[in-house]
């Protein structure tokens, strides 16, 4: 299925295959190996002379239903799923770069990610440089003759800070090296990046893609002569998808739409409300015209997203007094649920770099993190007044 069907149709139908049986719902295919029907198809199926199903560390029909669906939904020519998240962002390093390479990337990305680039990958002679701000300049003045690559992450996370993928993406090709965007916090639902211009998307569908927190897994999308190469590092190795978390994720992407579009709307329903709050000092979320980046966001992005963080006045007290007085909201870091979660970050996600670096980042102590998930607004902003009006005076409008 291709660009005839809008975005709705191909989240519940691309991808799509039936066995003999003519099942209506995905078959799941829970087997290691496949058989061969002589001596001169196996070979043939080695070989790839002949395609078709070898081994699961290969491929698998379940999984080959979510990457075609998958790449339908981003408008990308090639997709490979991988085990989890970092496992898409290890795979795309691991088949993209070489000793002696060096990568640009965004300071404000997942801080397992700024470990694989800062620590893992510099044994193997791969070197990365840090960016500070949302700035092209900034990117292009961090690039080096050696760069083959620059990843950011857009919104970043917790201050919701959008990069331009557009403008990014001229700095890294006008030195030769391509763009990857990890597009966790919006999905396709919300962001394309390759119609911006980006290389390759990553995802952690772990998050929005399956959507209920129950599996890990994740993509990475672009073109063929990109994918192709992770995907060789894939079967050799072995971080894939299995055909259980596939199929998890496929049914989920069938409703990715509709949550994100709920999911955002909420979100931005709550980040008006803390704005009006005399409680909180400051709202981020890109949704919001007080956003400083509202207008690239909304060029962008079809929406400002389900994450949100907002500063509470007095500090790490005042913000471990509204986490601790949640009795709805789910007090964890992991986000793309359908159960909202509220996170402390400057105690938990970035609580293991210095009060230095995250005084420069701006991640403040008085700052929370919110993941919207599908609960009503007035239960959401109820369970969040108890904490910021200690008094009792809610303003539960
Ligand atoms: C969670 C996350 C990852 C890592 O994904 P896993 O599935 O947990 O490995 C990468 N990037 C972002 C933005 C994330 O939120």
């Amino acid at each position: 299925m291709n660009k005839e069907f809008a975005f709705e149709t191909l989240a519940v139908r691309a991808g799509q295959e039936r066995s003999q049986f003519g099942e209506h719902s995905e078959a799941l295919y829970l087997t290691s190996s496949f058989v061969f029907e002589s001596a001169a198809q196996a070979a043939a199926r080695f070989s790839g002379e002949e395609p078709g199903n070898v081994y699961a560390r290969f491929t698998n029909p379940t999984v080959t239903m979510f990457t075609d669906r998958l790449a339908a939904l981003e408008g990308a020519e090639g997709c490979v799923a991988t085990a989890s998240g970092m496992a898409a962002i290890l795979a795309t390093a691991m088949a993209l770069l070489k000793a002696g390479d060096h990568v640009v990337a965004s300071q404000s990305i997942f801080g397992a990610t700024q470990q694989l680039f800062g620590n893992i990958l510099g044994k193997f002679g791969v070197t990365t440089s840090f960016v500070v701000g949302t700035e092209p300049a900034a990117f292009r003045a961090a690039l080096a003759n050696n760069t083959k690559l620059v990843f950011i992450e857009t919104p970043s996370n917790p201050l919701t800070e959008v990069f331009d993928i557009a403008a990014i993406a001229e700095v890294a090709h006008a030195a030769g090296a391509l763009l990857a965007v990890d597009n966790c916090f919006c999905t396709p639902a919300l962001q394309r990046p390759l119609e911006f211009g980006a290389d390759l998307v990553i995802h952690s569908a772990t998050k929005y893609l399956d959507g209920q927190g129950r599996v890990l897994g994740g993509a990475v999308l672009g073109k063929s002569a990109l994918t192709d190469e992770v995907f060789k590092f894939l079967r050799t190795t072995g971080p894939t998808l299995s055909a259980f978390n596939a199929w998890i994720i496929l049914k989920g992407l069938e409703t990715l739409k509709i949550r994100m579009q709920a999911q955002s709307a909420s979100a931005l329903a709550i980040a008006q409300w803390l704005e009006a709050q005399p409680q909180v000092q400051r709202v981020f979320y890109p949704g919001l015209a007080s956003h400083p980046q509202h207008a690239l966001a909304m060029r962008q992005q079809a929406g400002g997203g389900a994450i949100l963080s907002f500063e509470v006045k007095g500090g790490r007290e005042a913000a471990w007094r509204v986490v601790d007085q949640c009795k709805l909201l789910s007090i964890t870091a992991n986000l793309g649920d359908t159960k909202s979660t509220i996170t402390h970050p400057s105690s938990t996600t970035h609580g293991r770099i210095t009060a230095e670096a995250r005084a420069a980042a701006g991640i403040k102590e008085g700052l929370l993190r919110i993941a919207v998930g599908l609960e009503a607004v007035s239960d959401i902003t109820a369970d969040l007044a108890r904490g910021l009006h200690p008094s009792g005076r809610l303003q539960l409008k």
